[in-house]
């Protein structure tokens, strides 16, 4: 039996002034899914998130989010209903320590107790060793690899019900961006359900359950990550090969 929908979006539109970004842009997140959504420079991928984010006001369509219609509701209203983005890399807090940056995820999170606030602590330290090692570094002086991985923390710090990633794996070195779907693939495996967006096909393609392929502001195919990965279309588009 199929699990409930998460994220509901239905026919999208988002413009900038006269420039339709999204025209019409539907897709589906269920629980405990890790969804991809490809798209090349200039997609629409970054206008997506921003839109089911709260931050940029949809044109038209809906956006639908644990059964509840949330098109209209304020950007820190959906943190409150557990919808999290981490911040890009770079929107760590800079002058802040590790522990102070993942503090900060939880703002969005009223924690029953000192000892749920550890727990969930513990958890995000024993998902990036690498963070735990550095509690006391002031962020800004991380890797960029490092600042990726403490943003990706710092939102998990608030329990998110869904999980929105916008690019992890941007500007950062293959290894690192393997170290990075690596971890993604845990939290997801933990039961934490995740829409990534992502250029790197090949990575997100592996580790995805589905996924949504997203050109000029459409979603152009659709299917498994196995499927699309083994699609030639696919493959000459944004795998460099076919
Ligand atoms: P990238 O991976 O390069 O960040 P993207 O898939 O995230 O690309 P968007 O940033 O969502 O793409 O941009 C989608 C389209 O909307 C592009 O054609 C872009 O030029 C346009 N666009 C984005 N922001 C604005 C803006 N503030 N004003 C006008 N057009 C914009």
């Amino acid at each position: 039996e199929p699990r409930e929908v998460v994220l509901e979006v239905t026919d999208l539109v988002v413009n900038y002034g006269r420039i339709q970004a999204l025209h019409g842009v539907s897709l589906q997140v269920r629980r405990g899914e890790l969804v991809t959504l490809l798209g090349a420079n200039g997609a629409g991928k970054t206008t997506t998130m921003r839109a089911l984010s709260g931050l940029l006001p949809p044109a038209g369509g809906t956006i639908a989010f644990e059964g509840r219609d949330i098109t209209h509701v304020k950007a820190h209203q959906r943190v409150r209903l557990g919808m999290i983005q981490a911040p890009e890399g770079r929107g760590v807090f800079p002058g802040m320590t590790v522990q102070e940056n993942l503090d900060m995820g939880c703002y969005a999170r009223t924690f029953e107790s000192k000892a749920a606030y550890r727990e969930t602590l513990d958890w995000v330290y024993e998902l990036f060793p690498r963070l735990a090692e550095r509690r006391t570094q002031i962020g800004g002086t991380m890797s960029g690899g490092e600042q990726q991985m403490l943003a990706i923390g710092r939102s998990l710090m608030a329990r998110p019900r869904l999980l929105l990633l916008d690019e992890p794996s941007m500007g950062l070195a293959p290894m690192v961006i393997q170290q990075i779907f690596r971890i993604i693939s845990r939290i997801n495996a933990e039961g934490t359900t995740i829409l990534l967006v992502e250029q790197n096909a090949q990575q997100a393609l592996t580790r995805t359950d589905r996924a949504y392929i997203l050109e000029t502001g459409e979603v152009t195919a659709t299917g498994t990550g196995r499927d699309l990965l083994a699609d030639p279309a696919v493959k000459a588009a944004y795998l460099g090969v076919g």
